[in-house]
């Protein structure tokens, strides 16, 4: 291990950073990375990499801690899909990222790993994973690279202002002590899952620094319905059905797959994708009507069909306990109740205007969306740091020389499947190559450009 690399268990505490130490590196191009999480590491490396000493700034007892969660603990790192699909799958601001996902690909990511003692492996829909299903091995391999790399690592400190000094960023503010930097890069997260650290500092930096911030969010989130009998479900889970999601009659999104229901609603990998097409509409409409297709490889011609037959089948079973071979056993009772025919008729007794009610409720389960769940449980915060300040060639402010963003942090957001971490490492890797690049001369020139345009 380097010298200055400081292991990530005794990292941290009260001593002067050791990148401001030694007098021959006085003039060496010095980064602040603040925050220790996927975007930051991977800044850290990249600009340490590119020969500049780096001081990694993490709030939290250790790096990484919203990793250790991600892919239910499995780690989902990136997705193997060619990079013009992946643009397909960022839902805001897809163009923005462009030459990130260039200096830095998902194959990037994976032979990054595999070199840093973490090999992986690739699942179904291209989502790939450490091979030993391990996010704590994703985590290490990244720890490895940054002792490797030399970068010095203090956890348990927080950033709580961002110095500038002529339109230049000159450092940072923890508590009473200033530590001067030629470049800082931001990448703090959003406002998800704030108990891992990420409790939106950066869109306060960015604002205090006469940056723009759009509305945050949250996103990849359950959504609440109005609808009683939800709970009656909760915990159960639907496969093979697909759901549609309108405003009145404008349809926001509708999608195959999986889902499942809870206390409040529905979640599941297809209501979360609903979540991020349909959340700011929800936000303006106040409430959306979601329809689930239980049966959605049958017409309805032909699930009135299979209906008869299976009651033909057993002319004399109760309504009530007619529903087994078409639905889980537990969403019968439900189905029942919604259909309003009376659950002790026997099945030859159900006229056919009440069998093409139960076709229509089986092919579309009406629900009323009143919300989203809430920053607690949403997967990514859709908003941030305005793109339109930000330089896509570098991830460099347009407004203050020297100061990067990168990660969630910044008003960009995708699906799930890995794509999500991809943005993060990728826009971490050019931040923290473009500020290794900062030296005086360059900085120089950025802001001498500045002044032009
Ligand atoms: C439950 C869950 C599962 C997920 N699963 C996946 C998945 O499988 N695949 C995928 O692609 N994406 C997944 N995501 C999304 C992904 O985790 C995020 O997009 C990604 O972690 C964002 O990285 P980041 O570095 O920008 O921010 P963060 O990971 O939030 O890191 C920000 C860091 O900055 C630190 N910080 C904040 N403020 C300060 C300050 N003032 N001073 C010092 N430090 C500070 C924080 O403590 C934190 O460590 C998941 C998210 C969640 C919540």
């Amino acid at each position: 291990m380097p010298e200055t690399a400081v292991d990530d268990r005794k990292a941290g505490t009260a001593q002067a950073p050791a990148f401001l130490q030694p007098a021959e590196q006085k003039n060496m191009n010095r980064v602040i990375v603040i925050g220790g999480g996927a975007a930051g590491m991977m800044a850290a490396w990249a600009a340490a990499a590119g020969g500049s000493r780096v001081l990694l700034l993490e709030k939290n007892e250790k790096t990484g801690k919203k990793i250790y969660i991600t892919g239910k603990g499995r780690c989902n790192f990136t997705n193997a899909c060619p990079m013009d699909e992946m643009m397909g799958r960022v839902l805001r601001n897809g163009r923005f990222l462009y030459s990130a996902f260039a200096a830095f690909s998902n194959q990037d990511m994976a032979d990054f790993l595999t070199q840093n003692g973490c090999p992986v492996c690739t699942e179904r829909g291209g989502r790939m994973f450490p091979a030993s299903e391990k996010a704590s091995d994703v985590t290490a391999a990244l720890m490895r690279a940054l002792h490797r790399a030399g970068v010095d690592i203090r956890l348990h400190t927080e950033v709580h202002q961002i110095l500038t000094e002529d339109g230049s960023v000159a450092g940072v503010q923890i508590n009473r002590e200033k530590i001067p930097a030629n470049a800082v890069i931001i990448a703090t997260g959003g406002l998800s899952y704030p108990l891992t650290g990420s409790t939106g500092d950066g869109y306060r930096f960015a604002r205090e620094t006469g940056h723009s911030v759009t509305e945050c969010l949250p996103s990849l989130v359950s959504f609440r319905c109005a609808e009683d009998w939800v709970r009656d479900l909760e915990g159960l889970s639907l496969k093979n059905i697909s759901i549609d999601i309108r405003d009145g009659r404008k349809k926001i999104f509708s999608e195959f797959g999986e889902m499942l229901f809870t206390h409040f609603g529905v979640s599941g990998p297809v209501i979360l994708s609903a979540s991020s097409a349909a959340a700011e509409r929800l936000q303006k409409a106040g409430k959306l009507n979601l329809w689930i297709d239980c049966k959605p490889a049958l017409t309805e011609e032909q699930l009135d069909a299979r209906i008869l037959r299976d009651f033909s089948a057993e002319t004399r079973k109760q309504f009530k306990n007619a529903l087994g071979g078409l639905l889980p056993a537990r969403m019968t009772g439900v189905m029942v109740r919604l259909s309003g025919i009376d659950p002790e008729k026997t099945v030859n007794n159900v006229t056919r205007e009440e069998r093409l009610r139960l076709v229509r409720l089986l092919k579309a389960l009406p629900l009323t969306v009143t919300g989203t769940g809430g920053f607690s449980e949403a997967v990514i915060t859709r908003g941030g740091v305005s793109v339109k300040d930000v330089n896509p060639s570098t991830m460099e402010s347009r407004r203050i020389a020297g100061l990067y963003f990168a990660g969630e942090v910044l008003d960009v957001d995708a699906l799930t499947g890995g794509y999500n971490l991809q943005i993060a490492w990728s826009t971490g890797v050019l931040a923290g190559k473009s500020a290794a690049g900062a030296g005086t001369a360059d900085k120089a020139d950025s802001s001498a450009r500045r002044e032009e345009s």
